[in-house]
């Protein structure tokens, strides 16, 4: 079982990588971003609750994030490992996430990290809230919110698996494949 990490500031296109590396490494993907945009496309009460913190670019509080992961990994008892994308976002996050794989037999593998710098990651999110309909991506001030609290209570999450010997990371600016490559080598690297 393999079971990664994909980390990195918003913007530095986890969910673009993360959709090729799981058609390479036979993974399933969990974007914890793409499960509240889900259930707030829904109207659902976790949706409702999580859209008041996301339309301000700050986070979904820990109990309601850490419970819905849970849901979604037990929803795939099947999986060869998992890809997890922007999950942890905080240490609790983390540490509960550590609890759930080791319970599983099944602890991460390494955390990769995906480096852009600030200004380039503003206009890729401001030019990804053209076409996507995201509100938290046409405002540039909840995009500069959100690369703070990236900084702030994200950061913390890779020195976190430093400890372990598990973080890496990879430049995040130039093709797509370029990217994908640099992944991938250094994905089969890992013993
Ligand atoms: P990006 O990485 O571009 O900011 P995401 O889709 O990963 O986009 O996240 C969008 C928003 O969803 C975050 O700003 C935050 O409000 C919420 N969110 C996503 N994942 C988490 C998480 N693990 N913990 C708390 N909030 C989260």
């Amino acid at each position: 079982m393999i079971n990664l990490i994909l980390f990195g500031p918003p913007g530095s296109g986890k969910g673009t990588q993360a959709a090729k590396l799981v058609d390479h490494f036979n993974l399933v993907h969990i974007s914890t971003g793409d499960l509240f945009r889900y259930e707030m496309g829904n109207n659902t009460p976790l949706g409702l609750e999580a859209k008041s913190y996301m339309a301000k670019g700050q986070l979904v509080p820990d109990s309601v994030t850490i419970g819905m992961l849970k849901n979604k990994v037990d929803q795939h008892p099947e999986a060869q490992g998992f890809i997890f994308d922007g999950f942890p976002r905080t240490i609790p996050q983390a540490e509960a996430l550590d609890q759930l794989l080791n319970g599983m037999k099944a602890p991460i593998t390494a955390l990769v990290k995906l480096d852009v710098g600030d200004e380039e990651i503003v206009q890729r999110i401001l030019g990804r809230g053209a076409t996507s309909g995201r509100t938290d991506d046409n405002d540039e001030s909840v995009i500069r919110k959100r690369i703070d609290v990236y900084k702030s209570e994200t950061t913390p999450v890779y020195d976190f698996y430093d400890e372990q010997g598990k973080s890496h990371s990879v430049s995040g600016t130039g093709t797509i494949e370029e990217i994908f490559d640099r992944l991938t080598t250094l994905i089969e690297g890992l013993s």
